[in-house]
């Protein structure tokens, strides 16, 4: 996510879906494309597949040319930032800036959708962080001395970001869960390999799916194997249940015994 007050130990003012504000962001605002310059943006899964096929890259393609692994604290799980270019000036960029704007606009993280406001769930370590937005509150943005009023709930629709949200969701929980769990359980190495590939690298998940043992291990319904095979998106919130029964047990996947003393005895 970009930068927030919290590394100045400054407690975010809480906004709600309701809280308004006046903000306007355009080409003729000074501070243009200044926020997309010197940043951190954090990148959530669908953020990864709407940029992977604007780009036309495989997810393993996209994430070796355009990202950096993290962790994410208090969590201990593997997550992405968006790599920044030196640009001419030698300053950190990101690398779809233009001097007329961005390059993917349509396609743009959700962190860029938000700004200037944060989502507390992604951006704060304290439990209880989700549900309340905050100003990101950078001196350079201009976009607050417009006359253009709107609530947060307005903002979001306003820039798509609350379908991205409302794909994104079951992950963010996921997030917001392991964030509640004591430190000291700690996760496994493949564990947290899984939870970065199921997260996002969907063409190695999808192989994980389809040419593993895993459809023999698992009891998948043949409509849902249907399914998961065509459509991307459904692939994807397949992959947040199965993190979900791998990281805390909950879910619906059954195993197979047949299949799995087979292997065994194999
Ligand atoms: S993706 Fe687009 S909006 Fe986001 S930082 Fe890069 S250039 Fe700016
Ligand atoms: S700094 Fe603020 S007003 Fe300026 S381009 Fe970025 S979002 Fe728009």
């Amino acid at each position: 996510m970009m930068e927030t007050t919290e590394k100045a130990g400054i407690p975010p003012v809480k906004l709600s879906e309701n809280s308004t504000f006046s903000f306007k962001c355009h080409k003729g605002v000074s501070c243009f494309t200044q926020c997309c310059h010197g940043i951190n943006i954090m990148l959530t899964p669908y953020d990864i597949i709407r940029l992977k096929n604007r780009l036309q890259m495989t997810s393993e393609e996209f994430l070796a040319v355009y990202t950096v692994p993290q962790v994410l604290e208090k969590t201990d799980l593997p997550v992405v930032t968006l790599k920044m270019l030196d640009d001419v000036e030698g300053e950190p960029a990101c690398p779809f800036v233009r001097e007329e704007g961005c390059l993917v606009y349509s396609d743009r993280p959700t962190t860029c959708r938000y700004y200037p406001i944060g989502v507390g769930s992604l951006n704060y370590k304290e439990e209880n962080a989700e549900g309340f937005y905050f100003f990101v509150n950078e001196p350079h943005c201009r976009g607050f001395e417009e006359d253009s009023p709107m609530t947060v709930a307005e903002w979001r629709k306003d820039q798509g970001v609350d379908v991205y949200d409302e794909i994104n969701a079951m992950w963010t929980d996921l997030i917001v869960k392991k964030r509640s769990i004591p430190s000291n359980i700690r996760l496994t190495q493949k564990t947290k390999n899984m939870f970065f590939t199921a997260s996002y690298d969907i063409d190695r998940f999808r192989r994980f799916v389809f040419e593993s043992s895993f459809l023999e291990i698992y009891d998948i319904p043949e409509e849902e194997v249907q399914q998961i095979r065509s459509d991307e998106l459904a692939l994807l919130h397949f992959s947040f249940r199965w993190l979900d029964w791998l990281l805390f047990k909950q879910g619906d996947f059954k195993i197979n015994e047949a299949a799995a003393a087979k292997r065994t005895k194999g």
